[in-house]
């Protein structure tokens, strides 16, 4: 996040604070705004952080659990990942069973029969 990058504060919309500065904006905020702080969700990232509903995209923003959004997007699609594994397996190879079955058999043994080069 652009730390000069100017945010709306979650509790005041008319609040247009740095981002840089808005940790600190929003401990003030939230002591102005308990009763909208009182809500408490969890962290998607951590079970144990608990943080205001209103200030969750922020703290989703800067979680230090946070893990890199393609790992997230798998487990959110699962089928993407598993068109991933299809794409590693081995193609199978293309067969035509019908025209097979139609094949001749192959020339039966003839017992006796000499080999080549071989002296009777
Ligand atoms: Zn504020
Ligand atoms: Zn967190």
């Amino acid at each position: 996040m652009d730390p000069e990058r100017l945010v709306q504060c979650p509790y005041d919309k008319n609040h247009q604070i740095r981002a840089c500065r808005l940790p600190y904006h929003l401990v003030k905020c939230r002591k102005n705004n308990q009763k909208i702080a009182k809500e408490l969700v969890t962290c998607p990232y951590n079970a144990r952080h608990r943080v205001p509903k209103q200030e969750l995209k922020f703290h989703t923003a800067t979680c230090e659990n946070k893990v890199s959004p393609e790992i997230l997007e798998v487990a959110a699609n699962p089928k993407n990942k598993i068109k991933q594994v299809i794409a590693w397996q081995c193609p199978l190879p293309e067969e035509d069973w019908e025209a097979d079955a139609d094949k001749s058999p192959a020339p039966p043994f003839v017992f006796g029969a000499s080999y080549p080069g071989e002296r009777s």
